[in-house]
């Protein structure tokens, strides 16, 4: 089959690699109708995720039909339509009977070893997402193994579209779980850093949730429409003098109930000082992480709120201000997303018509353009926000 490979920082292959096969009773095997690039994937494409190998299939957020199944799958028929969660879960463990999938104790045999030395436990293996993650081939390909079928992914009604079912696999659930991460009351203000696909599932998701008011930040003109589009206010950080100024102005001087940061480690390297000041110590490899906007909510957030961090972060974080997040005594919570966890009653959101996640998608190509919508996509020209491709 043909799949998007990882060859080096900036190197993005389309090229054969082998076919699938049932390595599990409990697999089955898709052939992808869809598929899409998340700004994770720019972390693994920008060199910041070790353990990557050449040659590995990237890939995370895919949806197809089942050509394939093994001996104990009977959730699925051959020929059903079905989206997969990127997070590969066993649904067996306490963390998954917990609701905590993506903390999941058996699917990540493989970077077991160095990630127990390196953050002190074992998360869940995630396709396409490097080798400390499982080494699981990735979904932006002809065909895709999925294992634990029985747990993650779900069928897709017939009156719902891919472009409507695919972001079930990752960004609505993470922009999702970002806001319950966040507390939302009804009448709160949320602010939301970074209106990439993530921050626009965070948008719409604060306010389906109860929000009165969701204040967005960025600085590409077209993502701030589309924020605008989805019920948001927002900052243009570029052309303020800084955040926290235009955010204290806007809310009374309160500031934001909740503050929920949607950009991670690849903070835009200019528009503050401290992002600077990180963007030359990543290139100089004295740091790992451009954490400008995990510095921002703290500051930012009013006394006693709520700060939810989707965004990735890689490793360590200096100056981070954990004098002001005790004195104004705050609450934080992260992670990678339970997707199994909210992917049936989000799919119920999208049948009743209360959101339809088409609206993010800006380019729909074939799969074999994607090593260049990779760039696109990164470099947020054409008025990129979400691609979606196409193996056909
Ligand atoms: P993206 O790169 O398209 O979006 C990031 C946005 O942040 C861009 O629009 C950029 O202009 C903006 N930005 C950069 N610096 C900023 C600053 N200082 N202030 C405000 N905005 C700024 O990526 P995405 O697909 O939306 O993903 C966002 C983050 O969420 C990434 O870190 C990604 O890895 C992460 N993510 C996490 C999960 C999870 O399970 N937790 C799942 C998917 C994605
Ligand atoms: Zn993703």
């Amino acid at each position: 089959m043909r799949a998007l490979c990882y060859h080096g920082k900036g190197d993005v292959r389309f090229e054969n690699v082998k076919d699938p096969s049932i390595l599990e009773a409990d697999d089955v095997i898709i052939k992808v109708t869809a598929c899409a690039i998340c700004g994770s994937d720019l972390h693994l494409m920008d060199g910041m995720v070790p353990t990557m190998k050449a040659g590995d299939v990237m890939g995370h957020e895919t949806m197809g039909v089942v050509v394939e199944r093994g001996s104990a799958v009977t959730k699925f028929a051959i020929g059903d339509r079905i989206v997969a969660p990127f997070v590969i879960a066993c649904g067996e463990c306490w963390y998954c009977k917990n609701g905590l999938h993506a903390l999941c104790d058996r699917t990540n045999p493989e970077g077991a070893d160095l990630q127990k030395k390196q953050i002190g436990h074992v998360t869940a293996g995630l396709f396409g997402y490097s080798h400390m993650y499982g080494g699981y081939p990735g979904g932006q390909a002809e065909l895709l193994r999925i294992p634990h079928a029985s747990v993650g992914p779900i069928k897709v009604p017939d009156n719902v579209s891919d472009a409507q079912a695919l972001f079930l696999s990752d960004i609505f659930p993470t922009g999702w779980m970002a806001a319950v991460n966040a507390h939302i009351h009804t009448g709160d203000t949320v602010a939301i850093w970074g209106c990439g696909p993530v921050g626009q599932f965070a948008i719409r998701s604060a306010l389906l949730l109860g929000a009165k008011r969701v204040i967005a930040i960025d600085e590409i003109p077209e993502r701030l429409s589309m924020a605008e589009a989805g019920g948001a206010e927002t900052i243009n950080f570029a052309e303020v003098d800084t955040v926290y100024a235009a955010l204290m102005d806007m809310t009374q001087g309160r500031g934001p109930d909740a503050c929920i940061d949607a950009v991670g480690t690849e903070a835009a390297p200019h528009g503050a000082l401290d992002s600077v000041v990180d963007n030359i110590k990543t290139h100089t490899f004295l740091g790992t992480d451009r954490a400008h906007v995990l510095r921002d909510i703290v500051r930012c957030v009013r006394k006693g709120g709520r700060l939810s961090v989707p965004g990735v972060y890689i490793a360590v974080v200096d100056k981070f201000m954990m004098g002001a997040f005790v004195a104004k005594g705050l609450t934080m919570k992260s992670g990678q997303t339970n997707v199994q966890a909210y992917i049936s009653p989000l799919m119920k959101l999208i049948e009743d018509g209360k959101i339809d996640p088409s609206f993010v998608v800006t380019h729909e190509r074939p799969l074999a353009e994607g090593p260049d919508l990779y760039k696109t996509f990164r470099d947020k020209n054409d008025g990129c926000i979400k691609v979606m491709l196409r193996p056909d």
